[in-house]
């Protein structure tokens, strides 16, 4: 695509060589990033906008531009089964290699795409790290856009966290190829991966991408000892057809596992499909139902707070793990992350008790 983006180049010092670029004798750069595998032509830019080939080196203009920052509930990315009750110190920086139609962060994922403006602010991995635990975050969220756009600035910021015992976790399409998945498992704990759906056609239409690379990656995620949880935002006329989601929830349970959590995200107009109503509230529980159906164990409902589709229980003896109202949450696991009624282990990553936010009270008993 295009060079649009000068904003953004505007506020990072000097653009990073990046990671996973071969040169062609033509001069041009293939990208092994993402499984778009962009074949990026002098002077111009690959589908996410944010990866350049200058003089036959692919380069990444967003290095540190941070253009949304959050400390927000790890509740909120969403992770249940990570360090509950903790915070996440999030960071996304302009750019995405999807185009959702219903994308809610469009002002800076879309931005070198339409050609707009985006503000973004300095910080190098170090600052990113020191932010974190001067806001007592348990864990750093690459997220807001699709991170590996910016594998090189995850990667360095990663590995200081992970020395300075912070938790590293993306919130992502999924679209990773295997090689890149390869560099950030070793620093990454956790992934809440979008599947959008389970329709090669959606993907293609709405987002600009297909459905196969998504799966492979998810797969490759759990090989690579990830943990992984995933969403699907319904959509009314979109996803929402029951046997999709049946075939969804049964694929993940075969491929992934029954204790995979599956978040079931109810769908606000947003972008370009502002004349698309909100999902029903009746379609996003039978959805839950559709998951358990299928031998899924654990499946939340989000942004449907009046469902109270939002509580943990255990995988053997059903008794209530964790209690969330809102971002509150009110633990009952033992100290090492355990049903306390049955003893069963939950499946998740750091249960135990770790670094608590203001607020949360973890451990108490529910009201
Ligand atoms: S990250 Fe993906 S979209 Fe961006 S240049 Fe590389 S292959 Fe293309």
């Amino acid at each position: 695509m295009p060079l649009v983006h000068s904003l953004i180049r505007s506020v990072v010092p000097a653009a990073v060589p990046t990671r996973l670029a071969e040169l062609q004798p033509d001069g041009s750069v293939r990208c092994g990033v993402c499984a778009h595998r962009c074949l990026v032509r002098p002077d111009r830019a690959g589908i996410c906008g944010v990866r350049e080939n200058r003089d036959g080196v692919l380069v990444s203009t967003v290095y540190g531009a941070v253009a949304a920052i959050g400390v927000d509930p790890i509740e909120k990315k969403p992770l249940f089964h990570v360090a509950p009750g903790t915070l996440a110190y999030s960071i996304g920086t302009p750019g995405c290699p999807f185009h959702c139609m219903f994308c809610q962060n469009w002002e800076i994922a879309q931005a070198p795409r339409l050609g707009t403006t985006v503000s973004t602010r300095h910080m190098p991995p170090e600052r990113v790290v020191d932010a974190a635990r001067e806001h007592g975050a348990a864990a750093i969220a690459y997220t807001y856009v699709e991170p590996t756009i910016f594998l090189e600035y995850a990667l360095d910021t990663a590995r200081l966290a992970r020395a300075a015992g912070l938790l590293n976790l993306f919130v992502t399409d999924g679209y990773a190829t295997p090689e890149a998945i390869g560099m950030l498992a070793p620093v990454l704990d956790a992934a809440n991966v979008d599947l959008k759906s389970f329709s090669d056609a959606f993907y293609r239409r709405r987002c600009g991408a297909r459905l196969a690379p998504v799966l492979d990656a998810l797969q490759a995620y759990r090989r690579a000892g990830t943990w992984l949880e995933v969403t699907t935002l319904v959509i009314p006329g979109e996803n929402d057809d029951p046997s999709e989601l049946r075939a969804l929830a049964a694929w993940l349970v075969e491929n992934l596992g029954a204790e995979t959590p599956w978040h079931v995200s109810r769908f606000f107009p947003a972008f370009r499909m502002l004349d698309v109503p909100p999902t029903p509230i009746a379609t996003v529980r039978r959805a839950v139902e559709i998951g358990r159906e299928a031998g899924l164990v654990h499946v939340y409902a989000g942004n449907a707070p009046e469902l109270g589709l939002e509580d943990t229980r255990c995988a053997g003896c059903d008794a209530l793990l964790i209690e969330r109202r809102g971002y509150r949450v009110f633990s009952r696991l033992t100290d090492t992350g355990s049903c306390s009624t049955c003893g069963r282990a939950l499946a998740g990553r750091n249960l135990a008790r770790g670094p608590e936010r203001p607020g949360a009270p973890r451990g108490a008993p529910c009201g």
